[in-house]
């Protein structure tokens, strides 16, 4: 159906050459169809043409609700940690969470640090959870809508959510001028080489895999690295992890079978449910604050093990489900 996308690009989003081969398909929630292309001249990999932000946010809906379990605790307890990592970078300043959920993440920083943290996110339920109940301050919209905050930001933190976004140009541009000069980002998402090495594997055993993530880009590492330095970063670091994870899942072992795991899901079947899943769940803050795992000596005893267990390797070599760049403004 023509109103699912946006006019399909003859220049890459990227270099703006015009030269594509194609890479993969796939399905978005069983009811529209993606196809993938790479630029031959910067290995962008890319939906063409791109799904609406419209269709986008309902799948995000949907998914919030299919998924039940939201980790709450978990996110708190890892915006305690996170707090451990930012005070080595300054003891206190103002950080945005781009895809910062109901803001459980953010709480955990501001409630174990002087850092004020502040969040964004296209879920609307979410952001009045976080605005209401927790009281963070959280926007509604894409990073882009920002208004009236450029320099305002010492670090932004965006896990796994530049895959999903429209333009990556545009968006790590405004991520950069509202950023202060020497302001750090810390960005995390899938090893496009391995992300779509699964999808191109299922295509090649006549499966077209169905997607209720709505991934629309995928990052070779190199790739990412030098967007990142058009956009006006300088990279601190660069690495890969999780190679047990593509070994299971991302075609590592050649012939192995791909399951598609989410075939029965549609998205004509969540499309008019309003998310009422943020209102309804009733978390208690205390209850997680005095969590035995929230206790500063066990959490910083997982980090340690956590951090020998996980092998990080650096991303000239592309191997590992995930890839993580830290980068400085310049
Ligand atoms: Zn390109």
């Amino acid at each position: 159906m023509e109103s699912y996308y946006k006019p399909a690009v003859h220049e890459c989003y990227f270099c703006g050459k015009s030269e594509f081969k194609n890479h993969s398909k796939a399905k978005y929630w069983s009811e529209i169809d993606l196809n993938f292309v790479e630029c031959k001249n910067c290995g962008l990999i890319f939906a063409n043409p791109m799904p609406t932000l419209d269709v986008i946010i309902k799948g995000n809906d949907a998914l919030n609700f299919v998924m039940k379990s939201r980790g709450t605790l978990s996110q708190y307890r890892g915006g305690k940690e996170f707090s451990f990592y930012l005070n080595k970078f300054k003891k206190s300043g103002i950080l945005l969470d781009v895809g910062c959920a109901e803001g459980f993440f953010l709480k955990g920083i501001e409630d174990h640090s002087e850092w004020k943290a502040e969040g964004v996110d296209v879920i609307e339920a979410a952001i009045e959870f976080a605005n209401t109940k927790l009281n963070i301050k959280a926007y509604f919209g894409t990073l882009e809508s920002l208004e009236n905050c450029d320099g305002k930001y010492d670090f932004i933190r965006m896990n796994n959510i530049i895959e999903h976004i429209q333009d990556t140009v545009s968006f790590l541009e405004k991520t950069n001028k509202i950023l202060k000069p020497g302001g750090q980002v810390l960005c995390s998402t899938p090893n496009g080489v391995q992300d779509g090495a699964m999808l191109k594997a299922a295509n090649r055993q006549g499966i077209i895999l169905n997607m209720l993530e709505n991934h629309f880009f995928y990052y070779k590492p190199k790739t990412l690295k030098k967007i990142f330095e058009y956009c006006g970063f300088r990279i601190i670091k660069s690495y890969c992890d999780g190679i047990k994870h593509s070994i299971k899942d991302f075609g590592l072992l050649p012939g192995a079978k791909i399951k598609n795991s989410y075939e029965k899901f549609n998205l004509s079947d969540y499309k008019n449910l309003t998310n009422i899943e943020f209102n309804t769940m009733g978390e208690d803050l205390d209850k997680m604050k005095s969590d035995p795992s929230m206790k500063t000596s066990k959490i910083k005893f997982n980090l340690f093990i956590s951090r020998l267990s996980k092998l990080r390797i650096p991303s000239v070599i592309p191997i590992g489900h995930q890839q993580t760049i830290l980068a400085e403004k310049i």
